[in-house]
């Protein structure tokens, strides 16, 4: 189109009048270029339009999820201090087994100085969470130090028992004392480091503690000797043995069978000579019967 006007005729309907402009080329230029603008802005605020619209849906789900999740994050401090609660009270029962063992207080626990975080400030809220756990992580690292603790003491206490000598070695009776006494040989006063039990030749001789045959052989005097290490300075003698039935080295068990009674050694009569010697100084046996 190369002409400078352009007329533009506008004819009403049920009329003969007919209405007539001219209009310049640059006008009708100017014109498409004002529509054109006017499409684009229209284009454009649409665009926004949606995405504002998709936005302001993800920020309606992301308020929901964000409720839901402090819910959550509330009830998790909520069993969190219940494990607290569970955790004073299991330090509690601690403390009295310690008592009852006569063990030393274990070190202080700090979970009681911890309480619970303002419920709005999220990010205070986590790291009181953190802190919370990291409370009960130390208290249950002190409670199986102090449990291991109390283990060991009971089987100590266990080997104790095990080791201290109880109970006869022999079924028979006692023919003499532990003490000072006249001498069935010389007639002169003695010392009778133990008790002497009499019993039938070939009665069984047993072990009256956990421990391990130390000596197994003849020695004159006692004649056949079984001497037991029981630990904790704990040794039992078992002498005039017409029989040994263990070695030098052997474990023996409280009750287990180690002789039989005899007569050999210095002795008047078939009997068990039975010692008890704490840290090697002979005591009396009646007190471990
Ligand atoms: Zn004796």
């Amino acid at each position: 189109m190369a002409a400078k006007k352009f007329t533009v005729l506008i004819i009403p309907e049920g009329s003969h009048q007919v209405r007539r402009f001219n209009v310049r080329r640059s006008v009708l230029q100017w014109l498409a270029g004002v529509v054109m603008v006017m499409l684009l802005a229209v284009g454009l605020l649409s665009i926004d339009y949606f995405r504002t619209h998709l936005d302001r849906r993800d920020y309606a789900r992301l308020k929901t999820e964000n409720r839901s999740q402090q819910l959550e994050l509330q009830r998790l401090t909520a069993s969190l201090q219940d494990l607290q609660q569970e955790m004073v009270v299991l330090a509690q029962n601690d403390a009295k087994v310690r008592v009852l063992a006569q063990l030393s207080k274990p070190r202080t626990d700090t979970l009681a100085g911890i309480g619970g975080a303002p419920e709005e400030a999220t990010g205070d809220h986590f790291s009181a969470l953190q802190q919370q756990i990291d409370a009960v992580r130390q208290a249950i690292d002190l409670r199986r130090e102090s449990q291991e603790e109390i283990q060991g003491f009971l089987n100590d206490q266990r080997s104790l028992l095990a080791a201290k000598p109880e109970g006869w070695p022999v079924k028979g009776w006692v023919t003499s004392s532990f003490g000072m006494r006249k001498s069935p040989f010389t007639g002169k006063p003695k010392m009778h480091e133990g008790l002497d039990i009499a019993a039938r030749t070939g009665t069984t001789v047993a072990a009256t503690a956990d421990g391990i045959v130390s000596r197994a052989e003849t020695v004159a005097g006692y004649g056949k000797l079984v001497v037991i290490d029981h630990g904790y300075g704990y040794k039992t003698y078992y002498a005039h043995n017409s029989q040994i039935f263990v070695k030098v080295g052997q474990r023996v068990k409280r009750g287990e069978r180690i002789s039989a009674v005899g007569n050999t050694g210095s002795s008047t009569g078939s009997h068990c000579h039975y010692e008890v010697r704490r840290n090697g100084v002979p005591v009396n046996p009646r007190k471990f019967l």
